[in-house]
């Protein structure tokens, strides 16, 4: 898709760490592959990006968004055809979703060339650290973040954009338990929800521990006013199946993460001629069609986690259980067509697939 070819100055590792990774057993986010992108933005401008070996980086205590957090992210991943030819996913969508980001954090806008084209030369760069089992991939992760070496409070003019890559096995292995939130809350209309911001992550840290010390895999946050309706789940969207329609928060509210894989589900299923609709849900409606017997399926959506079936839904004392995996048609056909795609075995049909 991207004609563009950009090819930025490469300083390439002397030996490789690629003997560390054990393809059998592949765990999300420990090991790093060879190379990263780097970019600096001074006096108004990108400079030359330059990929190199992935090491430390050495930054001053003052730093600004260590104390003063602008700092985003994005999450892609690549896969490999069944030619061995790295293919990335949607790449572009996230590339405009960071911009979005940035604009509210107030960082620099970063260029399509140093966001697509570097991720493209890296991979090809990095290309053997590409794991080709099913449902294994290679995560992608570009960040950005203020670098003045200043503590003084006001929007920063000193940046760094670096991407890392690092081979991925399933974030979840089983399905999830998920509980509703009703107490913190994630996002406001108004501020940083729809944006890949750090801080939506770090504000999370504490009620996740939580809940997880309560035996529940991830939160369900709910919305600021009421506590009632819902938003999305830690790192995904989520999607519930009541009836034979399949339902989904929209974004209007300013306060969802507008996920890439959910945009690629709303697509497939549509297209499959499955009703989707995008609107307030409040748990009192799931609660409703759970004890009608309509609550068929329920699936957060992610990069990192791909489809991610719920298994049970707490609010409150009541524990709702879904049905029993195999019986889902939605979520499983999502799946595997998403699987699909993403490593080249079907045919592209949306212009998703972004060779490296
Ligand atoms: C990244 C993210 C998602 C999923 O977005 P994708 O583009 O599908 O990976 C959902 N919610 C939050 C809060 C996220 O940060």
């Amino acid at each position: 898709m991207s004609v563009s070819t950009s090819q930025f100055p490469v300083t390439k590792i002397a030996h490789s760490r690629i003997g560390e990774v054990d393809p059998a057993n592949i765990q999300f986010g420990k090991i790093y592959s060879d190379h990263m992108l780097v970019a600096h933005y001074e006096d108004g401008e990108w400079k030359q990006p330059e990929i190199m070996p992935f090491s430390n980086l050495s930054l001053s205590p003052a730093t600004t968004f260590m104390h003063y957090g602008q700092a985003i992210f994005e999450g892609i991943k690549a896969y490999k055809d069944p030619q061995g030819n790295p293919i990335i996913f949607r790449p572009q969508d996230n590339w405009k979703r960071m911009n979005k980001s940035a604009e509210r954090m107030a960082l620099p806008y970063v260029p399509e060339d140093i966001f697509v084209d570097g991720i493209r030369q890296l991979v090809n760069l990095d290309k053997a650290w590409i794991p080709t089992s099913e449902d294994t991939s290679l995560y992608i992760r570009p960040f950005l973040f203020a670098v003045d070496e200043f503590i003084g409070v006001r929007p920063a003019e000193k940046f760094m954009f670096i991407i890392i890559t690092s081979p991925a096995g399933p974030y979840y292995s089983k399905p999830v338990s998920i509980y509703v939130q009703d107490q913190y809350v994630r996002a406001f209309p108004g501020g940083i929800g729809y944006t890949k911001a750090a801080g939506n992550y770090g504000m999370s840290m504490y009620p996740t521990a939580q809940i997880k010390a309560m035996g529940y895999d991830q939160i369900l946050w709910t919305d600021g006013f009421e506590h009632k309706y819902v938003q999305e789940i830690g790192t995904m969207n989520v999607f519930f199946k009541l009836g034979d329609k399949v339902i989904t928060p929209d974004l209007s509210q300013g306060t969802i993460l507008a996920g890439v894989t959910r945009d690629s589900v709303i697509t497939l299923l549509r297209e499959k001629g499955v009703t989707v609709e995008e609107r307030r849900l409040s748990i009192d409606e799931i609660q409703a069609a759970y004890r009608a017997g309509e609550l068929k399926e329920a699936f957060g959506t992610g990069t990192a986690a791909s489809i991610a079936p719920i298994r049970a839904l707490t609010y409150h004392d009541e524990t709702m259980e879904l049905p029993a995996l195999e019986t889902w048609e939605t979520a499983n056909f999502l799946k595997k067509e998403l699987a699909d795609i993403r490593y080249g075995r079907k045919e592209d049909t949306h212009g998703w697939i972004v060779r490296a």
